[in-house]
């Protein structure tokens, strides 16, 4: 087996990929391609850190190039540099030992985690190649529409969550979403696409943006519990500049009033006995916030 000819096409997700080598196998079911391959037969998540995306990096690494191009080139991981610190990050990126805990926050967060796919794109991969493929930056956390096309990404929550049942974008006939302002999450989903490319440019970014919000917003370096008043204040500005619509795509407790606990502010930069990293899309809202005031380039 794997004695065909099946090269990774530029911004294919890495799972896509593993999808299109189980069909040319012939194997009639996954599992028995993954076990062939010593992969776990675990969800295949666009954004999980999980033991089936080390196995596959693993399978890419052989099977490609033995460097870090699976992980920065054919995953939206690159925008967890915005959640950990540089040397963590870059350990899970080069080592490929240990899984990255996500920091999915299924009943905090608005939009959802399915795959994604664009119907323009997939009729341009199939004049292109042949087939169609998953892109990676269609599955990037929150985004709505597709980088190249503008147009909106179409998915489905519960047939499209885990990607070993979902083949290839060509045999699904989703319907677009409605969203609530297009126009600006059209304007979100580019902003993204622009710190996830200079995030996987330059890993360590993640970190030296983190740091600017810091200072931008004089958080002390050791923040301590009765630091967390200064939040009040940061927190109405920001709710009074971020469109509410955007908040609303973003986080339920802006959706829906009776879950209106948590403050973003506070609960990514603020003093907690719990919190060790935030999912970065708390840190792209607050980018988005600070967009004119911090610099968002490499120097
Ligand atoms: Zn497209």
């Amino acid at each position: 087996m794997i004695s065909f000819h099946c090269p990774i096409q530029p911004n294919e997700h890495i799972f896509s990929w593993l999808n299109r080598v189980h069909l040319l196998s012939g194997n009639a079911k996954l599992t028995h391609t993954l076990q062939y391959l010593s992969i776990e037969n675990k969800p295949f998540k666009s954004c999980n850190h999980n033991q089936a995306f080390l196995d596959a990096v693993n399978f890419f690494k052989n099977k490609i190039a033995d460097d870090t191009s699976a992980f920065d080139g054919h995953s939206p991981l690159a925008l967890w540099s915005l959640s950990y610190s540089y040397n963590k990050f870059n350990d899970w990126r080069i080592s490929n030992k240990n899984t990255m805990p996500s920091g999915h926050e299924v009943t905090q967060f608005s939009f959802k985690s399915n795959w994604q796919y664009c119907p323009c794109c997939v009729q341009d991969d199939i004049r292109r190649c042949g087939h169609s493929t998953w892109h990676v930056k269609h599955q990037l956390p929150s985004v709505s529409h597709c980088y190249i096309h503008q147009t909106k990404l179409v998915g489905d929550p519960h047939y499209l969550l885990d990607l070993r049942k979902s083949l290839l974008p060509q045999v699904h006939d989703f319907s677009p979403p409605h969203l609530e302002d297009e126009a600006l999450l059209l304007e979100w989903s580019l902003f993204v696409f622009t710190i996830y490319d200079r995030l996987n440019n330059n890993p360590a970014l993640g970190q030296t943006l983190t740091n600017r919000i810091r200072r931008y917003l004089s958080i002390p370096d050791e923040i301590k519990r009765s630091d967390n008043d200064i939040f009040k204040s940061l927190q109405e500005q920001f709710d009074n500049d971020v469109p509410l619509s955007l908040c609303r795509h973003l986080f339920l407790f802006y959706k829906k009033s009776f879950k209106r606990k948590v403050t973003v502010l506070k609960s990514t930069l603020g003093f907690s006995f719990y919190k060790k990293y935030k999912h970065p899309v708390y840190w792209l809202i607050i980018l988005y916030w600070l967009k004119d005031k911090i610099s968002l380039e490499d120097t």
